[in-house]
């Protein structure tokens, strides 16, 4: 007979965790991921009309799109609110007054490289350049991520900083996508943050566990169950249509080893813009077990204006919503007012 050690049993997978991803998978799905906007209009059997526009919006922002994410779109419709957070179109080309390459002010705010310290109490660490999907509303299409991947030397000076300021008690791993980052790289920082006693709270902002479910493995698991910090994990999903039977298996094991889930949404001209749809966000986030968290009011970002849902309508339709939804499935309105101390709600 084997006894097991306990380190043996901390080490074992937790029950009900038997159907765990392959090891290696996510990965392979990341790097077989639709990088051509040719190929994408393909995979969904668009109108080749759509191509010379997605060529030009390639251009400046590339596209990125992983099977598993284009599996839940529906063929052959070009207002398919999946498709249209990742199908480039022409309008990305145009120059509108008013949008800007960093709305939110962030260039003046990087403490050091890969840190990002706005708000008391928690700091924003950029763990990965690169995200899983790259959506064409993102407010940090601009952002210079080259200069903000940090060598192991600039993490150490980041963990410095969080080092010195007792204050802290959360540190939030953002990107780019945190978890597009090696579960070795992961495991090492949060090692170190863990060591950090002033530190309660673990955030990690991602949208890899909707993306690519299988990104939630078991080496995922292993390093994230054993830190002794509060574990929160904000995802970000802006349409129901996202939330397949492979995110709510994500979500359960993400929730099996204590991570409490958020949901981030952006408000979207022709995704989520009407109250039928936030509403439905809201129901399917809760079946998933994830709590909405914040709904983001539009950032006038260069290239991305065709998205633009002005703050009037966003404030009616959340005023609709309200009275069809238990107070609990309401996300915050907010917006990021650059110098603010915090979200601005609006
Ligand atoms: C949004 C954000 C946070 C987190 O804000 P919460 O209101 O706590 O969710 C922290 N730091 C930066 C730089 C942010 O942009
Ligand atoms: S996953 Fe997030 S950071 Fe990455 S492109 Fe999409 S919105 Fe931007």
């Amino acid at each position: 007979m084997i006894t097991r050690s306990p380190m043996l049993l901390h080490c074992s997978q937790p029950p009900g965790d038997r159907d765990l991803p392959e090891t290696g998978a996510w990965q392979r799905q990341l790097a077989g991921a639709i990088r051509d906007p040719r190929a994408l209009c393909q995979r969904l059997g668009l109108d080749p009309s759509l191509l010379p526009g997605a060529e030009s919006g390639h251009a400046l922002f590339e596209v990125r799109v992983p099977e598993a994410f284009a599996r839940r779109m529906h063929p052959g419709d070009p207002a398919d609110p999946l498709l249209r957070q990742v199908l480039p179109l022409e309008a990305e080309s145009d120059i509108s007054p008013g949008y800007v390459t960093d709305p939110l002010d962030e260039a003046e705010h990087t403490a050091r490289r890969g840190l990002i310290h706005k708000y008391a109490s928690r700091v924003l660490l950029i763990a990965s350049p690169t995200c899983a999907i790259n959506c064409r509303y993102c407010f940090r299409r601009h952002f210079p991520y080259h200069d903000n991947a940090p060598s192991r030397a600039q993490w150490d000076e980041s963990l410095d900083y969080l080092r010195a300021d007792p204050q802290l008690r959360e540190a939030i791993l953002s990107g780019g996508d945190p978890l597009a980052a090696s579960d070795r790289q992961l495991a090492w920082l949060v090692e170190r943050l863990d060591a950090i006693p002033h530190l309660k709270r673990l955030r990690l902002h991602s949208r890899l566990p909707v993306v690519i479910p299988d990104r939630v493995d078991g080496a995922l698991l292993d390093w994230l169950a054993s830190t002794r910090l509060q574990k929160v994990m904000v995802l970000h999903i802006n349409h129901a249509n996202e939330i397949d039977d492979a995110v709510i298996a994500a979500c359960n094991r993400l929730r099996h080893i204590g991570v409490t889930l958020l949901n981030q949404s952006v408000i979207l001209r022709g995704v989520n813009d009407d109250v039928d749809s936030l509403e439905q966000l809201s129901e399917r986030l809760f079946e998933a077990g994830i709590l909405p968290y914040y709904l983001h009011a539009f950032d006038p970002v260069v290239g991305a204006a065709h998205f633009d849902v002005d703050d009037a309508r966003a404030q009616q339709l959340v005023a609709e919503l309200r009275t069809r939804l238990p107070g609990f499935l309401m996300p915050a309105l907010v917006r990021e007012v650059p110098g603010g101390a915090s979200k601005t709600p609006l």
